[in-house]
């Protein structure tokens, strides 16, 4: 597993001095996929024969290039959540409506990472169209927390964070729509950040709820995490709402320069209700930072207490929209009995969606409806501003903001899946970011006393992932846990 273990920047200098091949790094991938999968089922798809492939293609051209022309991935495979198209791979978003579907093209992310010469193993596990904070609503069966397989490894991007911890995967992209990246990062123990709405572009990831997803990495470590930020960060023509702000290398940001910073705790974000070794593990983090330098202040961010509801509202509706064009048509599954087109419709959707994206289905179809769409949807959308503003009126006065990811540690698989509002309840700390379109990330600050990980979250200004970058590095490197499940 040795070279499993190695950051990003380690592997690629490994490649470029030829003192390893890409063919060896995915065969040891390989190896530990084969070992950890019956326990963790982490993947949906494993395209062994098309990265084996790849790898030797790879090894074949690394022989004729100079050290300085190996691009920072070349020969490094990752995986993808598998709602992300990478081109002719089955793209399934864990859904029994898509489970045949094959995709046509690369998301601009992912061509991006192929520009720079990386491979693609597989396609993680996730819930059903990226909505549940578990991994247990996917079609293809839950994920398992590698720190223990009674318990769920968070959700959506499950499966992308679960590898990343057991080390079948070297890292990993996942979405976030309401901390789908965060929450999991947290439950296994892995570094997990969602850009600012706008930094990473959204062609090719289906959408969810597109005012609020945005696509990031999972990683070993902070620095991946900045590696990868660099090679699909930026504006596409392709989306609308991809920003055109200039993109920094962000692995410079990660120099140890906290000194002087300011850092804000909101009192809403450590109530009654988290856990108190979450919260004591979170604090001990802040000590840390404030030894560094770092001026700690409380701040208030009264509006959170609305943040679920609002998000409840806003996701659905999106989706219901969003969803509409999986109809037995286009894409893959239809029904296989029906009288007529309507009935055909019905059934199809019956047949191919799971509840959860059946019980969202309804509620944005509701809440967009005439009648109603006053009373919730654009009232949703005010209390969002709202939430918007409160963030704007404390950057003011602090640099960042630090909370706890999730108000406890990793919970039992069955333990939630049948309450959808305490399952809701477990995203209270991280949708107000999205609701308000900030960058934010996870990154491990201690364990419980199960031995379960728990999560930290920077919160950033506006496209200043720089400062959550380098914030979240000081933390990872003054605490230097160790991160490696037995599994
Ligand atoms: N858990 C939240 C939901 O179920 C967020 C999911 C996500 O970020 N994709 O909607």
């Amino acid at each position: 597993m040795e070279l499993l273990n190695k950051s990003l920047r380690e592997l690629h200098r490994l490649i470029k001095k030829k003192e390893v091949k890409p063919s060896e790094v995915l065969r040891e991938l390989l190896n530990r996929i084969d070992e950890t999968e019956d326990k963790l089922n982490a993947y949906i798809t494993v395209s062994r024969e098309k990265a084996e492939k790849k790898a030797k293609l790879a090894d074949e051209e690394l022989v004729k290039l100079s050290e300085d022309e190996v691009p920072e991935l070349f020969g490094i495979p990752l995986s993808i959540k598998d709602n992300i198209n990478v081109e002719n791979v089955r793209m399934t978003c864990g859904s029994k409506i898509l489970k045949d579907f094959v995709s046509p093209y690369d998301a601009t992310v992912i061509k991006r990472l192929r520009g720079k010469g990386a491979i693609f193993v597989g396609k993680n596990n996730l819930d059903e169209f990226a909505m549940g904070s578990s991994t247990e609503t996917s079609f293809f069966g839950p994920t398992r927390n590698p720190w223990d397989l009674e318990r769920v490894p968070g959700g959506s991007s499950g499966g992308s964070a679960a590898s990343v911890s057991a080390r079948s995967a070297i890292a990993s992209l996942g979405s976030d729509t309401g901390g789908s990246i965060r929450q999991p990062a947290s439950f296994c123990g892995v570094v997990g950040l969602k850009p600012t709405y706008g930094r990473v572009s959204r062609y090719g990831l289906t959408a969810f709820a597109s005012s609020l997803d945005q696509i990031g990495p999972i990683t070993k470590s902070v620095e991946d995490a900045a590696y990868l930020l660099n090679v699909i960060a930026g504006q596409d023509s392709k989306d609308a709402t991809s920003a055109k702000v200039p993109v920094p290398n962000f692995l410079e940001a990660l120099n140890g320069e906290v000194k002087g910073l300011k850092a804000g705790l909101p009192r809403e974000y450590f109530v009654e209700g988290v856990e108190p070794e979450v919260k004591e593990a979170v604090l001990n983090a802040v000590k840390e930072l404030e030894k560094l330098g770092v001026e700690v202040v409380e701040v208030s961010l009264p509006n959170t207490k609305y943040a679920v509801e609002t998000y409840y509202i806003i996701a659905p509706a999106e989706a219901s929209s969003n969803l509409g064009r999986f109809d037995g048509v286009r894409y893959t599954y239809r029904a296989k009995d029906y009288k007529d087109l309507i009935d055909m419709y019905k059934k199809t959707r019956a047949e191919g969606f799971g509840d959860e994206v059946k019980r969202r289905i309804m509620i944005g179809t509701y809440t967009l409806s005439a009648g109603y769409y006053d009373a919730y949807y654009l009232k949703a959308q005010k209390v969002r501003t709202l939430i918007y503003q409160g963030f704007q009126s404390v950057f003011k006065e602090v640099d960042f903001l630090i909370t706890p990811v999730s108000p406890e540690t990793a919970f039992k698989i069955g333990e939630k899946s049948s309450d959808p509002i305490k399952m809701y309840l477990s995203d209270i700390f991280t949708i107000a970011v999205n609701l308000a379109g900030l960058p934010a990330i996870s990154v491990p600050c201690g364990f419980d006393s199960k031995g379960l990980p728990i999560g930290l979250q920077v919160i950033g200004k506006a496209f200043d992932e720089e400062t959550v970058l380098k914030v979240a590095d000081a933390v990872e490197k003054s605490l230097s846990l160790s991160l490696i499940p037995s599994v």
